[in-house]
């Protein structure tokens, strides 16, 4: 069930690291990249391989606890809201005083790193005086300016987004036919969880051409309200793969907690707090998926329009115009806007700018 580091998709100078530091390991890591890049499953397999006595032998007690996801020593530290608070961290401090139970040391991990902003030097004092039998695997997309000096106290290691060329190849190696390989990597802007679900899901390129074809309906006189709904259905049918994939994960744990007897599964909440934030993340990704679609549709208009004549001088204006209009939606969808009346928004710009198709 846990990853090892076979299970990594490319990142070799990422792996070739943290398989080097297994042999004197330090009291903190920082795992940086985008999502998708593969540092949560690159985390897990390094976590794994740092409570085994033989580095990860795959066959120790600690081994098979770890395959399992029930090493008692490793240990996911869970965030109570939308940012890393301050009392998460003072929690994680004093976790981090424990001793392990089953290892000889027992690892800590805090994802989503660049949400402690504020909260970080909750942790500081922790790692300048690190109990000497516990490693902290802390996991960011980017470390902003507020995080330079826990950073600073922690061994960084660089996950760079993966390249449209691994992605396919990491999803022809999962039986993906070569052609949709391709297309969908391209649409997964470096993200391998993305890529897999896009492949998972059967109207991907229905949902595409729905936002390829918005310029034509905004030309004609398609009614506004219509489109942005029709918008935020296919959204909403995207995340179906992702919830399936979700539910199985909960019932496989469910099955794995009652097989040990226990009579709730632990940490259930988290759990599922952990899946439902992944679950809105993902549909920020598909809507601005959709809108680089957009963009490219007028891309592909500008292209067309370029000539010398008057004309063509105002479609290209006109083209360019709406570009900017996405360009500024997009950087809008940072504060999570109401999506209906954004959208409605952003329709009503792009008619003004007066593209036609
Ligand atoms: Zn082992």
């Amino acid at each position: 069930m846990t990853a090892t580091f076979d299970d990594v998709v490319g990142q070799r100078d990422a792996v070739e690291a943290l398989r080097a530091a297994l042999v004197r390991p330090v009291h903190a890591y920082l795992l940086v990249g985008p999502p998708g890049c593969g540092k949560e499953v690159a985390a897990d397999a390094f976590a794994a391989a740092l409570v085994c006595p033989n580095g990860g032998c795959g066959t120790c007690r600690n081994c098979e606890l770890a395959a399992k996801g029930r090493h008692p020593d490793i240990v996911h530290s869970t965030r109570s809201g939308a940012t890393i608070s301050v009392e998460d961290l003072r929690t994680a401090a004093t976790l981090a005083q424990r001793r392990p139970l089953e290892a000889a040391r027992q690892v800590l991990i805090i994802e989503d790193f660049h949400l402690a902003t504020r909260s970080a030097p909750a942790l500081l004092k922790t790692l300048e005086e690190p109990p000497a039998t516990t490693v902290f695997l802390l996991l960011a997309d980017d470390v902003p300016p507020e995080l330079v000096t826990v950073a600073s106290r922690c061994v960084e290691v660089a996950f760079p987004p993966l390249s449209t060329a691994e992605i396919a190849a990491a999803l022809a190696s999962d039986g993906v036919e070569a052609t949709t390989a391709r297309e969908v990597a391209r649409a997964s802007a470096g993200n391998l969880d993305r890529a897999r679900l896009l492949v998972a899901d059967p109207s991907f390129a229905e949902r595409l051409s729905l936002w390829r074809n918005v310029p034509a309906v905004l030309d004609g006189n398609g009614d506004i309200a219509v489109i942005v709904r029709q918008l935020l259905d296919a959204t909403d049918a995207a995340l179906a793969p992702l919830k399936e994939r979700h539910a199985e994960d909960l019932a496989a744990r469910e099955a794995a907690s009652e097989a040990a007897g226990e009579r709730s599964m632990p940490g259930r909440k988290e759990f599922l707090d952990r899946q439902a934030r992944l679950e809105r993340r993902y549909r920020g990704e598909e809507l601005r998926a959709g809108l680089s679609m957009l963009q490219r549709a007028y891309g592909d208009l500008l292209a067309e329009s370029l000539g010398s004549d008057a004309e063509s001088t105002a479609e290209a204006k006109a083209c360019g115009q709406a570009i900017d209009c996405i360009t500024s939606s997009m950087a809008s969808m940072k504060h999570n806007p109401n999506e209906t009346l954004h959208f409605e928004a952003l329709l009503i710009a792009l008619r003004r700018c007066k593209v036609r198709v």
